[in-house]
C-alpha cells in the first residue's frame, strides 16, 4: 500500500467517505505524496506523454499562433505570455524559438508559467534558461496587462466531482472503505444534492444509473482568463481531451505507465484524469466578457496551420530515422483515429481581435456541430 492510500483511508476512518474530487485533489496535488509532486511522469519513459513531447513542431505552430494572434491584436506592449502546467517546458522552449524569427514578439512578451509540481518547475527552468520568466503557483498572481494563455493537457488535470442519479435525485458519488474487504470502493452519498446551476437541465432529468461529472476549478480558471481578456485584451488556447455537452457519462480514468489503470490503486503512483467539459469552459468565459471560438478538432487546427509543410520542411535536413520521427510524430498529432480527433482546440479572445488563426470554419457552422 503506498503512503498517500494510507493516509486517504485513515481520513475516511475518522471523517467518512470523501468526495470524489478530494480523493482526485490529494492523488495528484498532495505536497508530499502527490502525482505530480513526487515525480516527472510525462515522455517515454514516463506514463502518459503529451503532443509537445512527442514532435518539437506542435510547440514551434503554438509559438507561430502567439505571433500571429499578437499581431492581429496590434502588437500590444508589453505583455503577459502565460503557460498554464507547463510540463517540463517543451512546448515553451519550443514555441519561443519559432517566435524568435519575429523580435518585436519576443521584446514584447513578459513570460509566465503557472505550475505547482517542483519538479516539473525545476526542469522548466533548466529548459528555459534564456529567457526572463517568472514562476507562479495560481493564475490568479500574473500581473494586470494583456494576456496570451497557453494550456495543453492543463484542464484534464484538475479534480472533478461525480454525481450519480437515483430514483430519487442527484447524489454525491464518494470515496470510502468496504466494510467487507476494508478495500476502498466508491459510495454514493445518501442526501439528494441541489442540482441548480450545478447539473444542467438537459442532464437533470436522465435515468437512473446516469453519472455527471463536473470541475470546480475549471471554471473559475476560465472565468479569470476571460476577465482579464475582457478588460486587457488577447486570447487564450486551450488545448485537451475533451467534449462538448457530453451529458452524463464517466470519463474519470486512471493512467499508469501509457496503459488504463485502477482509479482506486497506485495512489500517488497513477495519473488520474478527466475529459473537459469545452462547453463549461465556453460559457464561464463568455459570462466574464471573453468571445469563444471552437473547439474545432486537433488535427484540423494544426493542418490548418500547416504542421505537415513544416515537419516536411525539417525532416529534408535530417536522416531517415529523425525524419521519420518527426513524420509519425506529426501523423499521431493529427491522426482521425487518434489524438487529431480525441483532442480539441478551443480559443478565447477579447472580442476585438476578430477570428484567431485555425479557426476559419465554414460560416454559421462550429467544429461541434458538424
Ligand atoms: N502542458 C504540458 C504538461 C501537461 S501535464 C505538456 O503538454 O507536456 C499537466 C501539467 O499541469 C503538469 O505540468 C502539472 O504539474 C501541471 N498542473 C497540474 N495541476 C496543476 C494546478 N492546479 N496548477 C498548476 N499546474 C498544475
Amino acid at each position: 500500500m503506498t503512503p498517500l492510500e494510507q493516509l486517504i483511508r485513515d481520513r475516511i476512518r475518522d471523517h467518512g467517505a470523501m468526495p470524489v474530487s478530494d480523493y482526485m485533489a490529494l492523488a495528484l496535488a498532495h505536497p508530499d505524496y502527490g502525482y505530480y509532486r513526487k515525480a516527472d511522469p510525462l515522455g517515454r519513459d514516463g506514463d502518459f506523454i503529451t503532443a509537445p513531447e512527442i514532435t518539437q513542431v506542435f510547440g514551434e505552430i503554438i509559438g507561430l499562433w502567439c505571433v500571429v494572434t499578437w499581431r492581429q491584436a496590434g502588437m500590444p506592449t508589453p505583455f503577459h505570455l502565460v503557460e498554464l502546467g507547463p510540463g517540463r517546458g517543451t512546448l515553451m522552449a519550443d514555441a519561443m524559438r519559432a517566435a524568435g524569427n519575429d523580435p518585436d514578439f519576443i521584446a514584447a512578451a513578459n513570460l509566465h508559467l503557472v505550475e505547482t509540481s517542483p519538479i516539473l518547475r525545476s526542469r522548466q527552468q533548466a529548459q528555459l534558461q534564456a529567457h526572463d520568466a517568472t514562476w507562479h503557483l495560481a493564475i490568479d498572481t500574473v500581473p494586470d496587462g494583456p494576456c496570451l494563455y497557453i494550456a495543453n493537457e492543463f484542464f484534464d488535470a484538475l479534480a472533478i466531482d461525480q454525481y450519480f442519479r437515483t430514483a430519487d435525485g442527484w447524489h454525491r458519488r464518494c470515496v470510502g472503505l468496504d466494510p467487507v474487504t476494508d478495500r476502498l470502493k466508491f459510495v454514493i452519498d445518501r442526501t439528494p444534492i441541489n442540482t441548480e446551476g450545478l447539473v444542467p437541465p438537459s442532464v437533470a432529468a436522465a435515468p437512473a444509473g446516469s453519472l455527471f461529472e463536473h470541475c470546480p476549478e475549471c471554471p473559475e480558471i476560465t472565468a479569470i482568463m476571460g476577465r482579464r481578456l475582457a478588460s486587457d485584451g488577447i486570447a487564450a488556447l486551450i488545448i485537451d481531451y475533451g467534449y462538448w455537452h457530453q451529458g452524463s457519462g464517466e470519463t474519470l480514468q486512471g493512467v499508469r505507465g501509457h496503459q488504463h489503470h485502477d482509479v482506486l490503486m497506485n495512489l500517488g503512483d497513477a495519473d488520474l484524469t478527466a475529459h473537459v467539459d469545452f462547453s463549461a469552459l465556453a460559457a464561464t468565459a463568455e459570462t466574464a466578457g471573453a468571445i469563444p471560438f471552437g473547439p474545432v478538432l486537433q488535427g484540423t487546427f494544426l493542418s490548418n496551420l500547416g504542421i505537415e509543410a513544416r515537419t516536411n520542411k525539417l525532416a529534408a535536413d535530417q536522416d531517415t530515422t529523425q525524419a521519420n520521427l518527426l513524420h509519425s510524430g506529426c501523423h499521431r498529432l493529427i491522426d482521425p483515429q487518434g489524438m487529431g480527433t480525441l483532442f480539441k482546440v478551443l480559443a478565447l479572445t477579447d472580442g476585438k481581435l476578430g477570428v484567431p488563426a485555425g479557426f476559419e470554419l465554414l460560416p454559421g457552422k462550429l467544429d461541434h456541430e458538424a
